[in-house]
């Protein structure tokens, strides 16, 4: 674990409060809130896959 600041991966602004994040075909994407997160899922549909089983 290391603590890299990261970004937005819709907005690019920085990353506060980490859990919105999304697995896709091209790896981890974060975002700085639920509503980039969701703007995201709409228009890369086809790149998110299933949340991996966490328990
Ligand atoms: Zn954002």
């Amino acid at each position: 674990m290391n603590d890299t600041k990261k970004v937005c991966d819709l907005c690019g602004l920085a990353i506060e409060t980490p859990g919105f994040t999304l697995n896709t075909k091209e790896g981890d994407k974060g975002f700085c809130c639920e509503g980039c997160k969701g703007i995201y899922q709409l228009l890369n549909e086809d790149q998110i896959l299933p949340e991996p089983e966490q328990d």
